[in-house]
């Protein structure tokens, strides 16, 4: 049985429970024959990244949970001078084994999600192990259990793939064509958003209709939430889009011209004024 994961980050409350459970399962413990224990510094099985988009004063933090993503098409697995170091267990896991490693840190420069890491003590590299030795005793990862935000969605792979294709995942720089285990949803897209506010009294506007066309005439609508603001995300870079704003009682405003120059674009403040 091959095992997948979902990662949600618009579900991650940055608490670092994630980190932790990792760390606490391994550091100071060896689980032979997938780990030696982890050192209990210079080593993140699993980090957060945070990538940010947008400019100053409207940036949007995108917290990123980052472990190995046990790539199926795996480059530090084809970098490995050493036959049958680093392997791939039933489960699908991808397995440096630590009796073999020489330390000779290939598999580092190789990986592109930079999960790999040097134990210059035991002259060996080490990483995320799938918690293997919990699967084996049909437990889930130690960083899924321990997540309170339900950010880790996980199972066996062939049950997974509706969600997946459902909630849009996609593998983290997919572009580097590694065919991960791990994919996620909510990383960053070119993204448009706003504030509406009433005019007069500059009161946060709820309910206002926002519907954004490009140049080809399709369209997107949403509504702006109980503060104001709203987002459109999946857009396109460079492209111009026509952006009008309605809401009952209210004259529209109609934006022309608003070119997605950067990943996340913010228009700021929108006034809408009483119909008289
Ligand atoms: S994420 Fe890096 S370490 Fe993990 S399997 Fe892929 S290439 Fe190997
Ligand atoms: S699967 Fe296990 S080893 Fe990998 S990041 Fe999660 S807790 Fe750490
Ligand atoms: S435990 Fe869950 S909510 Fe907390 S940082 Fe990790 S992924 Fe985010």
């Amino acid at each position: 049985m091959k095992y997948s994961m979902i990662v949600d980050i618009n579900r991650c409350s940055v608490c670092y429970a994630c980190v932790v459970a990792c760390k606490n399962e391994h550091v100071g413990n060896p689980y032979p024959p997938y780990s030696y224990p982890q050192p209990d510094r210079d080593q993140e099985w699993i980090r957060l990244m945070e990538e940010e988009k947008g400019k100053y004063p409207y940036v949007k933090l995108y917290p990123i949970p980052v472990l190995c993503m046990h790539c199926n098409e795996a480059p530090c697995m084809e970098a490995c001078p050493i036959p049958d170091c680093i392997y791939r267990t039933k489960e699908g896991a991808v397995i440096i084994d630590s009796t073999k490693c020489d330390g000779c840190k290939s598999c580092i420069s190789a990986c592109p999600y930079g999960v790999i890491f040097p134990n210059e003590d035991r002259n060996i590299c080490q990483k995320c192990t799938l918690c293997m030795h919990r699967l084996e005793q049909g437990k889930e990862p130690a960083c899924v259990e321990a997540c309170p935000s339900g950010v880790f969605l996980w199972g066996e792979e062939s049950g997974l793939e509706k969600e997946m294709k459902k909630r849009e995942a996609m593998p983290l720089y997919r572009e580097k064509g590694t065919k991960p285990r791990v994919y996620y949803v909510g990383l960053p897209t070119p993204t448009l958003a706003g504030h509406v506010i009433d005019g007069k009294s500059l009161m946060d506007m709820p309910g206002a209709d926002v519907i954004i066309t490009d140049t080809r005439g399709s369209s997107m609508r949403r509504k702006s939430n109980v503060a104001g603001n709203f987002s459109l995300d999946n857009l396109k870079m460079d492209t111009a889009y026509t952006v009008k704003i309605e809401h009952t009682g209210y004259l529209s405003k109609t934006i022309e011209n608003v070119l997605l120059d950067i990943e996340y674009k913010h228009l700021g403040d929108i006034k809408l004024f009483k119909a008289s």
